[in-house]
């Protein structure tokens, strides 16, 4: 092997480990946006859960009556809406996911239509 060929496959790993490295910089960055999401999916979940078990409660001490059928109906609007002010979507397009502080047209369309 002469020194000219040695040279270039000392510089062609040059090469490699540079990309090698910018992939890795690109995976890193991936890595946390996925942390990220987790995180806020877990967080999402959690609130979520916590709504099932109270509606669930709710439903648990619900009778047949007309009279408890409105009451239901009342409570049901006041935890989408309590939903919404913790920072959550009610609306059927993003049902569930965070809003980001920011005011969702198809939610407050869906809390007059519930009123
Ligand atoms: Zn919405």
């Amino acid at each position: 092997m002469n020194k000219k060929d040695v040279f270039e496959q000392v510089s062609y790993m040059e090469e490699q480990i540079g990309q090698l490295y910018q992939q890795l910089g690109d995976l890193k960055s991936q890595l946390s946006e996925l942390l990220e999401e987790n995180h806020r999916l877990a967080l999402e979940n959690h609130h979520l859960r916590n709504r099932l078990e109270s509606s669930q409660d709710g439903e648990s001490n619900q009778g047949d009556t007309d009279i408890n059928k409105d009451v239901s109906i009342g409570e049901g609007y006041d935890n989408l809406a309590r939903l919404y002010e913790e920072g959550f979507h009610i609306c059927n397009v993003h049902f569930g996911s965070p809003r980001q502080h920011e005011d969702c047209l198809f939610c407050l369309l869906f809390l007059n239509k519930t009123k």
